[in-house]
């Protein structure tokens, strides 16, 4: 199922795209809740005021470092254990919506990602349990970083979490397997960034299970799994995008 999330009468709802177009959920849904089975009401193009950024999470955790081409390529050490770092929130945006670029940073990067959408509250999972029964879907995720701002500060706030540097893709894909899918970012249709996300140093059940060691996952989190090597500047009228194989696609435009 593609689940996303529409602004219709004026109101964000959660909706699902099928053969005929959009359907929508109960006003009551929210991730966490079981998918309704009946009552999905059509909806008319004419009425979807806007797509929204298909997560509404009370968290962004992001994992650094997690492809060792990618850590090398920073010059980084391989990581022996995730590094975690938060984004806020107020950075989503919506699948072509502008990624403005700062004035604080002369180096802002892509970063395509695979990103995980938690279904079910998650602490502390037990080891007779699957993290992947927590997870409600995928989306395409650019972490997109001012790459000066986060080589001068020691932590990656600022970085990280200017208003439009977390992109997501329209759609929650909640079919897909996400162990091993290729992953391409180009910008102005040229490739820049490749891998696979067998590739990661901590798959995704490692990384939920840790993650979950550490802070409560609620429904609706997002889960950045990092990015694999080629990273590079984004410059005022590029148009960068972010594939993922059974996942979707994510092409936002550059501004200053
Ligand atoms: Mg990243």
């Amino acid at each position: 199922m593609k689940i996303c999330r529409i602004l219709k009468d004026s109101e964000p709802r959660y909706s699902y795209a099928d053969d005929d177009g959009l359907r929508l959920f109960p006003k009551y849904w929210l991730p966490g809740l079981e998918l309704p089975l009946t009552n999905r009401e059509s909806v008319a193009a004419g009425e979807v005021e806007a797509f929204l950024p298909p997560v509404n999470p009370s968290k962004i955790v992001c994992v650094g470092r997690n492809y060792a081409a990618h850590a090398l390529e920073l010059n980084n050490p391989l990581p022996t254990e995730p590094l975690l770092f938060l984004k806020a929130p107020t950075a989503l945006i919506s699948e072509g919506d502008a990624i403005k670029l700062p004035s604080q940073s002369r180096q802002v990067e892509h970063e395509g990602e695979l990103g995980i959408v938690i279904g079910r509250r998650c602490k502390a999972i037990p080891v007779d349990e699957d993290p992947f029964d927590y997870v409600l879907g995928y989306v395409c995720v650019n972490d997109v970083t001012a790459r000066d701002l986060q080589k001068r500060d020691v932590q990656f706030t600022r970085a990280k979490s200017f208003d439009t540097f977390c992109p997501v893709s329209r759609f929650i894909e909640t079919d897909a397997a996400g162990s091993d899918l290729a992953l391409k970012v180009t910008v102005n249709g040229e490739t820049r960034q490749e891998g696979r996300t067998r590739d990661m140093i901590f798959d995704i059940p490692f990384l939920i299970r840790y993650i979950s060691n550490h802070m409560t996952l609620l429904p609706g989190d997002l889960i950045a799994t990092g990015t694999p090597s080629g990273v590079s500047r984004l410059n005022p009228g590029d148009v960068c995008t972010v594939e993922i194989d059974s996942i979707g696609t994510l092409s936002n435009p550059v501004r200053d």
